[in-house]
């Protein structure tokens, strides 16, 4: 079987803002008076996801805005396979933040559900704020056949790259069709951009992607080849909402992608996640400027739109960090 995904190691964008801009106010303020600024530089690393996925762009925007709004921290921002990956990275305090998909949070936090997790809890796991959905997108190549998710018995398919949240998704959507991946022709696990490829080139039938409506990975794949969005809907749906309280309904509308019609499917949430070892001050200065600086989040992509405070507490699957506890309850809403 090929294996191949990007390295979690893989430093694709450095973003580092050493330099102290002085003068420079926190978005939000969040200093109490008396407290003394930090000393030294605080290099932050933020675990992001596909380079091709909407994470990765969502990260840099969260770096950009740790650049200009906090003076002496810097926020370095890493690609990987995603949610199950970014959670070990935060449990053995490689990562000090990362997104994962709120499902993946629960998992982690709770040591269930995951093999990964399995007797292996992430507890230093903290909550900051849930972004947007992600759709769990099931891909087809439009001559393959496929219009749903028992169609994929006896096909290959891509269920999502390594230590993807994407590879959950996709399991328990092979679980709900009655399927293993015995019943399968072929599994890859790909990194999310190379499952693009080996579609388009006829290499497997489809691919699961669970990302942002829009995500990179899609849309570039989309123009180059005819293909469909498989709706997982009607029984699928209510098989998966019984399983896991973590779905729900999503649509993905027509034009999202060329010559993609409406298609329905279920969603789970991404989120931003950070190691319980951050000081409260750091991670509270963070929310504020985050949450001050929300424009720089949609200009990198049309999700960030959707992240706004009034939802930032939706589908919480885990106790948040002290930082975020005290930001939250100044905004009144703790
Ligand atoms: N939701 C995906 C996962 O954890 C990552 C999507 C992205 O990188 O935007 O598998």
């Amino acid at each position: 079987m090929k294996r191949s995904f990007i390295t979690m190691r893989t430093v694709l964008v450095v973003l580092l803002a050493l330099a102290c801009v002085a003068g420079t106010a926190f978005a939000g303020g969040g200093r109490e008076e008396g407290d003394a600024a930090p000393s030294g530089p605080v290099r932050l690393n933020m675990g992001g996801g596909w380079v091709t996925g909407v994470y990765f762009p969502m990260a840099g925007a969260m770096s950009r805005i740790v650049h200009t709004q906090m003076d002496n921290v810097s926020l370095t921002v890493e690609s990987s396979g995603a949610s199950v990956v970014n959670s070990n990275l935060i449990r053995s305090g490689d990562l000090d933040m990362a997104i994962v998909q709120n499902d993946v949070a629960y998992y982690a936090f709770n040591g269930t559900g995951v093999a990964a997790f399995d007797g292996n809890a992430v507890s230093n796991m903290r909550g900051l704020f849930t972004m947007y959905p992600e759709p769990v997108q099931l891909i087809a190549r439009a001559d393959s056949g496929i219009s749903s998710p028992s169609d994929l018995a006896g096909r290959r398919v891509a269920i999502g790259p390594l230590g993807s949240g994407a590879e959950v998704n996709a399991i328990e959507v092979l679980q709900v069709a009655g399927l293993t991946e015995g019943d399968l022709a072929g599994v890859e696990r790909l990194a999310a951009g190379e499952a693009a490829d080996f579609l388009r080139d006829g290499r497997v039938d489809a691919a699961f992607f669970t990302v942002a409506i829009g995500g990179a990975v899609i849309a570039d794949l989309a123009v180059s080849q005819d293909i469909v969005v498989v709706p997982i809907t009607g029984e699928y749906a209510e098989a998966l909402i019984d399983l896991r309280p973590f779905y729900a309904t999503a649509t993905i509308p027509e034009g999202t992608y060329n010559n993609v019609p409406e298609s329905e499917t279920v969603a789970v949430l991404a989120m931003v996640v950070a190691n319980e070892s951050l000081s409260a001050d750091l991670v509270y200065d963070f929310m504020s400027a985050v949450f001050g600086n929300l424009n720089t989040l949609s200009s990198a992509h049309a999700a960030g739109r959707m992240v706004t405070l009034e939802t930032a507490l939706d589908g919480m699957p885990i106790p948040l960090h002290a930082g975020a506890e005290r930001f939250f309850s100044e905004q009144g809403m703790q």
